[in-house]
């Protein structure tokens, strides 16, 4: 067994063990010649229901389908057309849902794709209760594992809970030949776990929310291994994609493990999560959830870099709580990030949640005062700098400034500003803010001529 297996078993298998929902993970080389035997192992001698788009029945499904019926497994299929992309939308999932249950309620769903077909099945198949395969076709994104899809519905894109598949199988040949840029996409997704931890550990220190001992370490121990050679990636080199896919998937287990999305998500998906939600595009596309977070990875580790060049030692306290805004004036500021005013109560209610007594505030401004030299040599052990993480991501093909996406300063400074009202998650963006430093911060990094 080569290495890179032996070390994808030590991480994959005791993860599966321990899920509730997923009872196999397949990552090989040519692992679509044995999806007869995972489909026999996880469900029985069923009938299988295809769900795939023109390219991925291409890139996938057709070998799938000829596998599992030389198996005896009787295949139906429903083929999306490829231009325009399909979209995530809940509309469509009922549809997929009413085709597949038209077509032979009994089959498994067996979703043949990247985020948006996965996304679908999931949704179509926890409507009827049961358990779907998932055939991954690239490593574009963190959400196979995940307990949720998030689908557009009247407008506003949210994630509706939803069972994990019961069986993941990635082949690598299919996923190293995926478009270049989709596994771009996927190493900006998993490079955001860097800052994620960033903002776990601040707010660990500060009791707000502290580690996990499983979770934690499922994201973060290969982490940087994972993140190391971005070059070999973009070869489609197996072990490099292995490592790549792994992390993506270990990173939903580990949200289930932990309950929520904390262990994989951070100021970075905030950010980008209100760049996804003004349908941002770029050259006439719409820009990928791992562009989104790639980008949002790097405002955040510039943030980071800005922060960990200050020495909180010397805040002055006072002057931080005196300068505290009251809740009209968070409430006023809120009302006029957000002028959508079902969105703008959302991000009130999300931030009230998180937002500090007085007291609190007071005891954690003394509480960095006191421990700042510690704390700075965590966070300096777990993150990387914006440059650093810029040349991995040029050399991953993933979107390396916000202009590649077709941002400016400007507009990565007013989203920085506002993100931390869109959940209760409490980020680097919250420590900057309750410290007095986020304007001072976001004026510094923003502005620069090599602003991220
Ligand atoms: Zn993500």
């Amino acid at each position: 067994m080569s290495d890179w297996k032996r070390q994808l078993e030590d991480l994959v298998a005791p993860a599966v063990a321990r899920s509730r929902h997923i009872d196999r993970i397949l990552v090989d080389r040519d692992a679509l010649s044995l999806s007869g035997s995972v489909f026999r192992e996880c469900f029985g001698a069923g009938r299988a229901f295809l769900i795939a788009d023109e390219n991925t029945m291409a890139a996938a499904g057709a070998r799938l389908a000829a596998v599992l019926q030389a198996d005896g497994i009787a295949v139906e299929r429903m083929v999306l057309p490829s231009q325009p992309r399909p979209k995530p939308t809940l509309a469509l999932a009922q549809e997929v849902r009413a085709r597949w249950q038209a077509a032979d309620g009994e089959a498994v769903p067996v979703s043949v794709g990247s985020g948006v077909i996965t996304d679908l099945v999931k949704h179509a198949a926890f409507m009827e209760g049961r358990p779907f395969f998932c055939v991954a076709t690239a490593a574009s994104m963190d959400g196979y594992a995940s307990a949720g899809a998030p689908l557009v519905e009247d407008g506003f894109k949210h994630t509706i809970p939803c069972a994990p598949p019961r069986a993941i199988l990635a082949d690598l040949d299919v996923i190293a030949a995926a478009p270049a840029e989709m596994t771009g996409w996927g190493y900006g997704d998993l490079a955001g776990k860097v800052p994620a931890g960033g903002d776990w550990i601040l707010a660990d220190a500060l009791e707000v929310e502290p580690l996990d001992t499983v979770a934690w370490p499922l994201v973060q121990d290969r982490l940087r291994d994972w993140l190391a050679d971005p070059a070999a990636l973009a070869a489609g080199d197996p072990a490099a994609t292995a490592g790549l896919f792994a992390g993506l998937t270990v990173t939903g287990l580990a949200m289930e493990f932990h309950g929520s999305s904390r262990p994989a998500s951070g100021a970075d998906h905030q950010i980008a999560h209100l760049w996804e939600m003004e349908n941002l595009s770029h050259d006439g596309q719409p820009v990928s959830h791992g562009a989104c977070v790639a980008v949002g990875t790097l405002a955040t580790l510039g943030l980071f870099d800005w922060l960990l060049d200050q020495d909180l030692t010397r805040l002055d306290r006072d002057r931080v709580l005196a300068g505290r805004p009251d809740p009209d004036a968070i409430e006023a500021t809120i009302r006029q990030a957000f002028p959508e005013p079902a969105v703008a109560e959302r991000a009130l209610a999300e931030t009230m949640i998180k937002l500090p007594s007085r007291e609190t505030q007071a005891e954690r401004l003394e509480r960095i005062v006191k421990t700042w030299p510690a704390l700075r040599g965590r966070l300096k052990a777990q993150l990387l700098s914006a440059a650093e993480m810029r040349r991995l991501l040029t050399a991953a093909g993933a979107p390396a400034s916000a202009g590649a996406i077709g941002l400016d300063p400007a507009h990565t400074k007013a989203t920085v500003l506002r993100a931390r009202f869109m959940r209760r998650r409490y980020t680097v963006l919250d420590f900057l803010a309750e410290t007095g430093l986020l304007a001072a911060a976001a004026d510094t990094v923003f502005a620069a001529a090599a602003a991220p």
